[in-house]
């Protein structure tokens, strides 16, 4: 009898994905339902309330205000609730001729929530299977942070010496921070040929800035302590233990690198056991990424499907240019810059390199998140692309804390999008202080999702654009950070190959085990 054989792995991830997109739009999240807890008489209920006609709530202070909504407003009326909560405002919420799921036979003309604790879109089937998608990127996740101390510290103990040390090191980082300088560029030329902020009418900005004010404020928050001084002394970890146990990517990198390069330069019989206790440690790591592949599929497909369910499509269609913009910079510069990079610093084709790393692209896309991947993108260079050990345990690593091109085209497509949303024309200079600032802020954007809008603040403190302004971009982020950070991590791995092949460090081909 014929055994039927499954598709290979990254055959199976894109199945997945896919499957994931369709699921998900079927089982979107419903724009009419709002699931509601609250206290009544002192028990707590929740409640889905359907189809209400205005949903208002009212503010309890010395004159009481009114806030309404109407039947298609369920984002705002979420954004309010929370706005309203975290600003310890004493309030009430109301919907009128609204409906409760399960007793949709009678319409209600007012029903009324004293003491509301949550307020949320209803889940869909495909955000209840979100938990599974979370099991996978923790599972990935929790391999960053010992592999990036394990496999850097080998990797620059590897490097010999310090002369050698300094141009490998040398060499990544000046092809890091040129590959950056130009996908902002790209960025910047895209978004000033497409002029997305131009295509905006004013009711959309209103609507954006109002629903969005209250997480604004938070990522706000959150950015303005930053100060490059600050920065550069925050490198150097007071305790490494303390930066591993809270995943301070940037002060790992940092320790794990004078560790391996000390390592070299201690007396053989000393520094061998440490160094083959770390060697035998990202070994041991690598191989777990494979097992947990296994699961890709699942996670892939439980990640995709509640991310598309619980996505506003009205709001790609607002930001309809501003996407196109941001999607095509990545795409030009995925597939072009790093092309040419390929073609002239290596003899791999780009077919293969493309084809070698596409799993590690499927990753990224889903869990966006470079820590994430970069397990998958390590086992992919070295196992499909024949990039050497010491090579990929320096150059990816470091890549996936401090290169972010695709954060960076990001940053500079977003940062032209709202000045010219708020009617600010960016001369010359400004977008040379936004090719400048978001490089810098590339290096310091941590690899996990969502950091990259927290940058954005820094950039556009930089040239003077209002830092509302992210307001307008918020809701699309997630979708853009799954794009850029398939960018992030095709740069480190396009790097990784330039420097094994001018180190003779790469086995090519190797392409036979590509599963
Ligand atoms: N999610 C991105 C990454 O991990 C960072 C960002 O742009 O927010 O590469």
């Amino acid at each position: 009898m014929k055994r039927m054989k499954l598709p290979k792995l990254h055959n199976q991830i894109l199945i997945a994905l896919i499957a994931g997109a369709i699921f998900g739009s079927i089982f979107n999240v419903n724009t009419k339902t709002l699931s509601i807890s609250y206290k009544s008489d002192k028990v707590n209920v929740t409640e889905t309330i359907l189809n209400w006609e205005v949903f208002g709530f009212i503010k309890m202070i010395e004159s009481p205000d009114t806030i309404l909504f109407n039947s298609k407003q369920q984002l705002e009326i979420i954004s309010t609730f929370k706005s309203l909560k975290s600003s310890d405002t004493p309030f009430q919420a109301f919907a009128v001729n609204c409906y409760i799921k399960g007793e949709e036979s009678s319409k209600l003309p007012i029903k009324v929530f004293k003491e509301a604790t949550s307020l949320s879109k209803e889940k869909s089937i495909a955000t209840g299977i979100k938990w599974i998608g979370d099991i996978f990127i923790r599972l990935l996740t929790m391999i960053a942070v010992p592999l990036v101390l394990a496999s850097l510290t080998v990797g620059a103990a590897s490097l010999g010496d310090l002369k050698k040390f300094a141009r490998i090191g040398g060499k990544t980082i000046s092809f890091y921070l040129i590959t950056t300088v130009i996908a902002i560029s790209i960025g910047l030329l895209s978004a000033n040929i497409i002029q997305p902020g131009k295509q905006m009418a004013v009711e959309t900005k209103e609507r954006l800035l109002s629903v969005y004010t209250g997480e604004v404020e938070l990522k706000i928050e959150k950015a303005t302590d930053y100060n490059i001084i600050q920065e550069i002394v925050n490198l150097v970890p007071k305790n490494p233990i303390s930066a591993l146990a809270n995943g301070e990517m940037i002060q790992i990198v940092f320790f794990s690198l004078l560790l391996g390069l000390i390592l070299s330069m201690v007396d053989k019989d000393r520094a061998s056991p440490v160094i083959n206790f770390f060697d035998g440690l990202s070994e041991t790591l690598i191989r777990m990424v494979n097992v947990i592949m296994l699961m890709a599929p699942i996670g892939v497909f439980a990640l995709i499907s509640a991310t598309v369910s619980e996505f506003g499509f009205d709001i790609l269609q607002t930001l309809f240019w501003y996407a196109i913009a941001v999607v095509l910079g990545l795409f030009i510069h995925t597939v072009g810059t790093y092309s040419i990079i390929i073609k002239t610093f290596s003899k791999i084709k780009l077919r293969d390199f493309f084809k070698g790393i596409r799993k590690a692209q499927a990753i990224g896309f889903t869990t966006s998140s470079s820590a994430a991947t970069l397990p998958v993108n390590m086992e992919c260079c070295q196992d499909n692309l024949g990039v050497s050990k010491s090579i990929s345990g320096f150059v990816l690593p470091l890549g996936a804390t401090i290169n972010m091109d695709g954060t960076a085209l990001y940053q500079g497509v977003a940062a032209v999008f709202i000045a010219q949303v708020f009617g600010i024309e960016l001369n010359l200079i400004q977008q040379l202080t936004i090719v400048f600032t978001a490089t810098l802020a590339s290096i310091g954007t941590a690899p996990v999702p969502g950091v990259g809008l927290i940058m954005l603040v820094v950039i556009l403190k930089a040239v003077g654009i209002p830092e509302e302004g992210i307001a307008l971009i918020l809701g699309i982020d997630r979708i853009l950070d799954m794009c850029r950070t398939v960018t992030n991590i095709s740069g480190d791995a396009a790097v990784a190959v330039s420097v094994a092949t001018s180190e003779k460090e790469i086995n090519y081909p190797v392409m036979n085990k590509m599963a």
